[in-house]
């Protein structure tokens, strides 16, 4: 079968490997669909997350159970029931598992999901309504990191907000922030395709940072107050700053990206200390995935999901990502 791997140091290649066979407890998912992700782009420019090679990548997935392994009897799960998975197995014995708190498992394995059929934990998988459009629900995991950012922020009726960053992941989780009840969301974003965008979803200005002085236009938005919630989603260094300085007084500011692993932030604690803000971080959840399931149907997903790429042509697919000009790019993990 075909599968997109971490092939050397900075280089993604297209193998032939064989079809894996579950394991006790683990689950063959035939995989429909799998969309791009930046943390993809950087576990192969960056090595985040510990990503070596030779490694399988890809964790944004949807598809149908192909084959079922010993002990899974009880999972509920049957052979062509849609489904997608949380992106790693997680050991179930480690103290952050015993915790609750398998998101952060000591021996978190991650299965390759560009690919024809992966296999994983039948714990990791969840099942999809019976009419569920697969191309759709591959955005559940970013979902996911869409519903722990806001929970985490989290935002009250009327609030002021900020988003910084419209790729895959800030497309989500503005949908989000515009369905929470906040008030003047301002996007700020680089690419002009990504803030007109925005503000067909529904956002209230947009500021475009390489020409436009960021701080004044959130002076002018909020009345010199600041933003009550600014969530920095570009992962780009030059943008984590400016986040800081654009949060009001008790605002948060929601770091909702994956940063370089040598980037350190330069924070003024006397400006964050008369400001009383805080500075919060965000990662992904497995006990999220039914709250996604449930909500991305309240997504405007033919404006975030853009083109369809078959896995075959998967280079393809890259380029287009690295052109910045669609949120989400979705390989057809069938062709
Ligand atoms: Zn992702
Ligand atoms: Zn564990």
């Amino acid at each position: 079968m075909r599968s997109l791997y971490f092939a050397r140091e900075g280089t993604m290649e297209l193998w032939d490997v064989d079809v894996p066979s579950p394991g006790a407890g683990q689950v063959r998912i035939r995989t429909a669909f799998a969309s791009l992700c930046a943390t993809d782009v950087h576990q192969v420019t960056m090595g985040v997350l510990g990503a070596k090679p030779p490694m399988a990548l890809g964790h944004e997935t949807s598809g149908t159970v192909d084959a079922l392994g010993p002990g899974t009897e009880s999972s509920g799960l049957h052979v062509g029931d849609k489904v997608t998975a949380f992106p790693v197995s997680v050991c179930g014995q480690c103290l952050h598992c015993k915790r609750g708190q398998p998101q952060y498992c000591e021996n978190a394995a991650p299965f390759g999901g560009f690919s024809e059929y992966y296999v994983t934990s039948a714990n990791n998988v969840f099942a999809l309504p019976d009419d569920a459009d697969l191309k759709s629900f591959t955005i559940t995991e970013p979902t996911v990191c869409a519903i722990r950012a806001m929970d985490l922020a989290p935002i009250q009726h009327g609030q002021t907000v900020a988003i910084s960053g419209i790729g895959g992941i800030g497309a989500i989780l503005l949908n989000a922030i515009l369905l929470s009840g906040a008030a003047k969301v301002t996007v700020i974003e680089p690419v002009a395709a990504k803030r007109a965008l925005a503000l067909e979803l529904g956002a209230a200005y947009a500021i475009d940072p390489a020409t436009e002085d960021v701080v004044a236009r959130a002076d002018a938005i909020t009345a010199g107050l600041g933003f009550d919630v600014v969530f920095e989603a570009s992962g780009s260094p030059r943008a984590a700053k400016p986040a800081l300085d654009i949060v009001g007084r008790c605002g948060r500011v929601v770091y909702f990206a994956v940063y370089p692993p040598d980037f350190e932030l330069p924070v003024n604690l006397y400006d964050l200390y008369s400001k009383e803000a805080a500075i919060l971080t965000v990662f992904t959840n497995p006990d999220l995935f039914p709250r996604a399931i449930n909500l991305l149907p309240r997504l405007a997903l033919d404006r975030i999901i853009g083109p369809v790429v078959p896995l075959s042509r998967a280079m393809e697919g890259i380029e287009l990502f690295h052109s910045g000009e669609y949120p989400k790019i979705v390989l057809d993990c069938t062709a």
